[in-house]
C-alpha cells in the first residue's frame, strides 16, 4: 500500500469488552461512522495478515524496461504456503494485467482471500506519500475488480485505499460498489525498509488480537525485506497464542470465497436407495425391509439450512 516510509503509528484506541457473538471493529478516524475496518474482533485469538500488491504506471515502466525484474515477492507466497497462513492479498489491476496467473493461482489457493487495490494505484485524496491522484475515483475501483475477476473469476469485495488516503465520501462509494474498506491497525512498515528485523520489531510491537496487518506482497526494490520479515513474524505471533485468518474470517463475515454446498437429501440418499435396490433385487421379500430402511435414512438425512437473510444482504 505505502510507497513512502509509514507515518508514526497512530495510538491504539481502547476497546471495552465485547461479547464474542458481536464482532467489534474500530471505524476508519478519517470515515467514522461508515464502515471502514482498522481490525476484527478483539475477543478472538487471530490476527489476519495482508499484503497489498502495488502497481503505479511507473512500477510498470520499470518492469517493461528491464529496470524491475519482477514485482511479485514469491517468498512472501512460498513462507505463507510452507506455514499454512491463510492471508488476505489486495490486488492493483495494473499487477493483476502483469501476473494473471499468480493472481489465479492465488484466488484458487484456499489458504488466501483476494482484495482489491485499486487499478494503478493512484490516491483518492491528495497529498498521500507522493502519489498521483486520480480524478475518476469510480473507474480506479471498477477497472480494477474487473480486471481481478476476468484473471480469478473471483468478484473481490474488499477494497484498500492506495496509501490509505480516503475520506467518508471514498468509502460511501466503495460501498456503492458493492466494497468494504479495510483500512488496518498495524502498519508493517515493509515499504523502502531494507531491515527485516526493523519491520519485524515494528509488526510484533503493535500485534494484537484482531489485528489487521498491512504488508505488501511486490517486492523488488519497494519492499526488499517483506519475506524475511514475515519468517520472524510467525513464530513469534503463534508463541503468543494468535493464529491467522484472513480479513473476512476475522470480521466474521462471508468472504470472496463461496462455502461449499450443502448436500441435499437426495443427494445423501439417492447412492444409498441405488444400493438397496440392487440388494433388493438379488434377494426376495426383503420389499418391505427396504422401505423401512430408506424412511429411517430420509429422517437422518442433512437438512439443507435456510442460511440467514443477513448472509444475501451483506456487500
Ligand atoms: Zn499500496
Amino acid at each position: 500500500m505505502l510507497l513512502l516510509p509509514a507515518p508514526a503509528q497512530a495510538a491504539t484506541p481502547v476497546l471495552a469488552p465485547a461479547p464474542l457473538t458481536l464482532l467489534r471493529t474500530v471505524d476508519h478516524p478519517a470515515a467514522d461512522g461508515i464502515a471502514a475496518f482498522d481490525n476484527g474482533s478483539r475477543q478472538l485469538a487471530k490476527v489476519a495478515l495482508t499484503f497489498d500488491a502495488d502497481m503505479t504506471p511507473g512500477m510498470l515502466a520499470q518492469l517493461q524496461s528491464g529496470q524491475v525484474r519482477s514485482w511479485y515477492n514469491r517468498e512472501v507466497r512460498d513462507v505463507l504456503d510452507a506455514e499454512g497462513v491463510r492471508a488476505t492479498v489486495f490486488l492493483t489491476g495494473l499487477w493483476t494485467q502483469a501476473y494473471p496467473e499468480v493472481a489465479r493461482s492465488l484466488a484458487e489457493d484456499p489458504l488466501f482471500e483476494i482484495g482489491n487495490h485499486t487499478y494503478d494505484h493512484a490516491a483518492f485524496r491528495l497529498p498521500c506519500y507522493g502519489l498521483a491522484g486520480t480524478s475518476d475515483r469510480a473507474g480506479e475501483i471498477q477497472r480494477s475488480a474487473d480486471q481481478i475477476q476476468a484473471a480469478t473469476g473471483v468478484r473481490p469485495r474488499l477494497l484498500r485505499f492506495p496509501g490509505d488516503c480516503y475520506d467518508r465520501s471514498d468509502t460511501a462509494l466503495a460501498s456503492q460498489l458493492g466494497e468494504t474498506v479495510i483500512s488496518g491497525d498495524v502498519r508493517a512498515g515493509d515499504g523502502f525498509n531494507n531491515s527485516a528485523p526493523a519491520v519485524a520489531a515494528t509488526v510484533l510491537r503493535n500485534l494484537q488480537p484482531g489485528s489487521i496487518v498491512i504488508m505488501h506482497i511486490h517486492g523488488g526494490p519497494n519492499a526488499p525485506m517483506t519475506g524475511p520479515a514475515l519468517r520472524m513474524i510467525l513464530p513469534a505471533a503463534r508463541a503468543r497464542g494468535l493464529g491467522f485468518a484472513t480479513v473476512s474470517e476475522i470480521l466474521g463475515r462471508p468472504g470472496s470465497r463461496p462455502p461449499p454446498p450443502v448436500k441435499s437429501a437426495e443427494e445423501v440418499l439417492r447412492p444409498l436407495r441405488q444400493q438397496m435396490l440392487g440388494d433388493s433385487r438379488r434377494t426376495s421379500g426383503q420389499g418391505n425391509r427396504v422401505l423401512a430402511a430408506l424412511r429411517q435414512a430420509r429422517l437422518r438425512a442433512p437438512r439443507r439450512p435456510l442460511g440467514r437473510l443477513s448472509d444475501h444482504l451483506l456487500p
